[in-house]
């Protein structure tokens, strides 16, 4: 999507502190970290939210969870993580490019705000 600012730091247009990539996802670390260790993994298809999930796309998330598994193995995150998807208005979501935000280096409050 032309207008889509993760379309465009998925695509290199824009720069961003690159975790991992294949041709599926890239993981980059948050511009703006909410814990000592905040990274983003997104697919580079344009989905705008998890409710765009689909039968056809839903592949696309369980890799997701893969990448930030073995991200989290070389960052050596034994101590946990959070994965957060912010949905929508009420959700918090900000940028309409499907993300999933890895929380670490912490202990994260539960429930959140
Ligand atoms: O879930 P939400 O849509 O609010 O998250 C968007 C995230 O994208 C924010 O944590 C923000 O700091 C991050 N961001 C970024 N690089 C940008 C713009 C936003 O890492 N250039």
């Amino acid at each position: 999507m032309m207008d889509c600012l993760f379309c465009k730091i998925a695509a290199g247009e824009i720069p961003s502190k690159k975790i991992y990539e294949d041709d599926k996802v890239l993981a980059f670390y948050d511009i703006d970290p909410k814990a000592p260790v905040h990274f983003l993994v997104i697919p580079k298809q344009h989905i705008p939210s998890a409710d765009y999930i689909t039968a056809e796309n839903s592949a696309i998330v369980g890799h997701v969870f893969e990448v930030i598994a073995k991200i989290a193995a070389e960052l050596k995150l034994e101590k946990g993580y959070r994965v957060v998807n912010n949905c929508g208005e009420h959700g918090g979501q900000t940028v309409e490019h499907l993300h999933f935000h890895i929380l670490a280096g912490r202990s994260l409050a539960w429930p959140p705000g």
